[in-house]
């Protein structure tokens, strides 16, 4: 007995230990960025620098800005998972696109370091199609394949997927640092990697690979590493195989046709946003405003329902979901009982939020925070008639 509580207090002990580490960590994390966003941002009201290096400084802020979202997302996300709320949404996925996204998505980091970028598929093959959670697996690439290229200095990284039996066996392979086999068997685990001095010398929070771990054993499947110190490393995931060939449905043919128009002229057009922080409202106007269209604003759900009723001319709503007096969902609920057709579309700060709730919720479509001005252009474009 007196052993087992020694025991106990112990592991108490080091996890208490362990998260003082990453709390540490973590603050110097989020600090890097945010020093770096307020110091440039200090920068752009004095006269004397010239456009091009204000230019510079509004890069430095966005990628920043971008890195703190990224901390803030791993954080959440772990959060999440140590409390056992990681939810799935299966479909049928394209694997092979997906590796084609990804590899446009990191080349450009990759020959930044003159890093040579290999994805490994036969082009002539079909395409590996498979019932999964996407954004999911999309996820666990992005992480493995930054990793990948964080930790390699020269060389390439590659990467592939195959269909072996009842698995897509994907693997991402380096010719990095490497990991000492002592450290091995920690990487997976939260909190842990951030002690090593490794971790120390390349940014990062070391959470990425502990939340690889926990999505993928979420799809049934498993994550292991084979590295050589030195020499480089290869992870390498599994998941079930699951075809469906009859299986074509996807949730968002449900949903208003999008019609693809690449110039944006929406002056016929009333949008009304509703939104109850200010700064958000300038926000979305400031991206619609070279495009001519009309804007009404609401305040809250009631305010956006009112407006609905009274201005049968408006086109779309732009819905926050979070708002005093009635929220996004029960005006949408709402709007949507006086105009069936009538395209809303949802602007979330939650990571969490899928097709599958904004289906349930009546919305046409969502954008999360902090919105990224091409993909706000071509949502909305595609549910305008010019
Ligand atoms: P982070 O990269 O944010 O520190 P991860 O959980 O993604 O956290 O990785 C944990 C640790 O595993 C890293 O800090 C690093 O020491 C090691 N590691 C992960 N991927 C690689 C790789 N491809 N090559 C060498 N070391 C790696």
């Amino acid at each position: 007995m007196n052993e087992e509580l020694i025991s106990a207090k112990n592991k108490a002990e080091e996890s208490d230990r362990l998260k003082s580490a990453f709390l540490a960590n973590m603050s110097h994390e989020i600090r890097t960025p945010l020093n770096a966003i307020l110091g440039f941002s200090s920068f752009l009201k004095s006269p004397e620098h010239p456009r091009e290096r204000i230019n510079e400084f509004v890069d430095i802020i966005h990628s920043s800005g971008h890195q703190l979202l990224s901390i803030i997302n791993d954080i959440i996300e772990v959060s999440q998972i140590e409390a056992g709320h990681i939810s799935v949404t299966i479909d049928d996925v394209n694997i092979t696109k997906l590796l084609n996204e990804l590899f446009i998505l990191f080349n450009k980091d990759a020959s930044a370091k003159n890093l040579e970028l290999i994805l490994n598929i036969n082009r002539s093959a079909d395409d590996i199609i498979t019932r999964t959670d996407g954004t999911k697996i999309r996820q666990i690439l992005s992480n493995l394949l930054s990793n990948a290229i964080k930790f390699t200095h020269e060389g390439k990284v590659e990467f592939a997927a195959r269909v072996a039996k009842d698995n897509v066996i994907f693997y991402v392979k380096d010719t990095g640092i490497g990991i000492d086999p002592d450290d091995q068997k920690y990487i997976f685990e939260p909190f842990r990697q951030v002690e090593t001095t490794i971790t120390r010398n390349y940014s990062g929070n070391g959470l990425g690979l502990s939340i690889c771990r926990a999505l993928v054993e979420k799809l049934g499947g498993n994550i292991s590493v084979n590295s050589i110190p030195g020499k480089g490393s290869t992870f390498t995931v599994t998941i079930p195989y699951e075809s469906d060939e009859k299986e074509v449905k996807r949730d968002d043919r449900e949903r208003p046709v999008l019609r693809k128009n690449s110039k944006y002229n929406w002056m016929n057009h009333i949008i009304l946003i509703a939104e109850d922080e200010m700064n958000n409202y300038k926000f979305i106007k400031e991206m619609l405003s070279s495009t001519k269209v009309k804007i009404l604003h609401a305040r809250n759900g009631k305010e956006a329902v009112e407006m609905v009723k009274t201005h049968p001319e408006i086109s779309l709503v732009i819905m926050d979901l979070k708002m005093p007096e009635m929220d996004g969902y029960k005006a949408t609920e709402m709007i949507k009982e006086m105009r069936p057709k009538l395209p809303v579309i949802a602007q979330t700060a939650t990571v969490y939020f899928n097709n599958d709730e904004v289906k349930k919720a009546g919305f046409d479509e969502y954008l999360s925070k902090p919105i990224e001005f091409n993909e706000f252009m071509e949502v909305i474009d595609g549910f305008l008639d010019n």
